[in-house]
Formats: C-alpha cells, sequence, structure tokens
C-alpha cells in the first residue's frame, strides 16, 4: 500500500489546482475522481441518454470505459480510448457528474478502479468520498472548503477571463444547489469524514493552502 492522502470538498473549492500542485511537490500521484464522474456524464450527453433518467443511465453504463494515464505528469482521462480530458470541463458535464454520480450502480463500476490505483503508489485522491468511502484508511485526510460565496467569485473570475458573459449570483446558486445534490444523495454523500483535517481557504491564497497541506502530509510522513 502506498501513502494515501484523500482530499474531499465541495466544488469550486480549489481542490483540482492545490491537489495538483501538492502531488508534484511532493512527488505524489493525482487522482482526480471527479474527472471519472464527468467522463460518465459526458458519454450519457454525446450519446442523448438522459442523466436524469437513472434506468436510462444505468442501461448505458457498461457501454463506457473508463481509464487514466499520465501525460508528462498530468493526469489524462480516456473514455473508451478516447482521451477527453479537455471536452469534460465544461459547466453542463459538471453538472451532468453531478446527476449520474448519485447513481449507485455509476459509483460502484468507479470504486474498485479507484481503489485500485491508491494501493500500488502514493497517491493524492481527491473527490467527494475520497476520505469516507474510498479509502477510509488514507494516511491523511483533508476536507477543503470555502463559502459559496467566495467560491462563486473564484468562478466567476476565471469565466470572466476567459471572456464570457455570467452573472456572479447565478453561479452562486448553481454552485448551492450543486452542494445540495452533492450532500443530500443517499449514497456517498460529500461530507467531511470524522477523522478529517478541515481547512477553510475563504480567506486564504492558494499558495497558503498549498503550504498548509504539505504540512499536514509532512507531519504525518515523519
Ligand atoms: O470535482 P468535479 O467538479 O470535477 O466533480 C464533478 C461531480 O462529480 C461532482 O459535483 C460530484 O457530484 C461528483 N463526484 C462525486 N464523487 C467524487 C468526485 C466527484 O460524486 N469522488
Amino acid at each position: 500500500m502506498g501513502f494515501n492522502v484523500a482530499i474531499d470538498g465541495p466544488a469550486g473549492a480549489g481542490k483540482s489546482t492545490i491537489a495538483k500542485t501538492v502531488a508534484k511537490t511532493m512527488q505524489f500521484i493525482y487522482v482526480d475522481t471527479g474527472a471519472m464522474y464527468r467522463t460518465i456524464g459526458f458519454y450519457m450527453l454525446r450519446n442523448g441518454i438522459s442523466v436524469d433518467d437513472q434506468e436510462a443511465v444505468c442501461a448505458h453504463l457498461s457501454e463506457v470505459d473508463v481509464t487514466l494515464g499520465y501525460e508528462d505528469g498530468v493526469q489524462q482521462v480516456y473514455l473508451n480510448g478516447e482521451n477527453v480530458s479537455a471536452s469534460i470541463r465544461t459547466q453542463e458535464v459538471g453538472e451532468a457528474a453531478s446527476k449520474v454520480s448519485a447513481m449507485p450502480p455509476v459509483r460502484a463500476a468507479l470504486l474498485d478502479l479507484q481503489r485500485n490505483l491508491a494501493k500500488s503508489a502514493d497517491i493524492l485522491m481527491d473527490g467527494r468520498d475520497i476520505g469516507t468511502v474510498v479509502l477510509p484508511d488514507a494516511d491523511v485526510k483533508i476536507f477543503l472548503t470555502a463559502s459559496s460565496l467566495v467560491r462563486a467569485k473564484r468562478r466567476y473570475k476565471e469565466l470572466v477571463e476567459k471572456g464570457a458573459d455570467c452573472d456572479l449570483l447565478t453561479i452562486q446558486k448553481e454552485i448551492e444547489e450543486r452542494d445540495y445534490r452533492d450532500s443530500h444523495r443517499e449514497i456517498a454523500p460529500l461530507k467531511q469524514a470524522d477523522d478529517a483535517i478541515l481547512v477553510d481557504s475563504s480567506d486564504m491564497t492558494i499558495e497558503e493552502v498549498v503550504a498548509e497541506i504539505i504540512r499536514l502530509i509532512g507531519e504525518k510522513r515523519k
């Protein structure tokens, strides 16, 4: 078993940016589990299968093979062999991921893949249920959060920089809806594990959060 770090938290808390930097600095393999749910959501959208219809999604689940690979140390996700890493980063696919991820057969389909990745290497895995369900024995568990307004402002800034026309309050509402869905679903809801350390990044810079997480991992690794 490698050294396992679990980072969970709501959408927009900065998990992936921070996890990527920490993993690179500490030479861990970074596993972004959200990308796996996004890939399943993307497949359903692309094939016109309603992500609100659990029966339909489950009937097509066996057509989806999700695998991970690394290019220059950066995680790539493959859908039936096709690299879809760029295509899954849209708001629409995020919404679809949030819906399909509430379906038990979808979670079951990804669980073994996620656990097997953690067996052989030092990994840093981020998601919603890593510390609670996927890796309950992780060496370090972090619950990274920030207020919904701070998360909406970060997302708004990103979108404006890309030239998108958007509205802060609408983004905040979408974030709150996604949080609600992720934390109220029956299976593997988003919640802080009892033994996870809470890091609230609302008033912290990315560099400060990275330094804090590296410090927390360093303490456990001594
Ligand atoms: O983290 P990201 O925004 O890419 O995740 C997309 C969606 O996938 C989340 O809103 C959540 O519903 C789902 N997810 C999950 N469990 C994980 C990772 C992501 O349910 N471990």
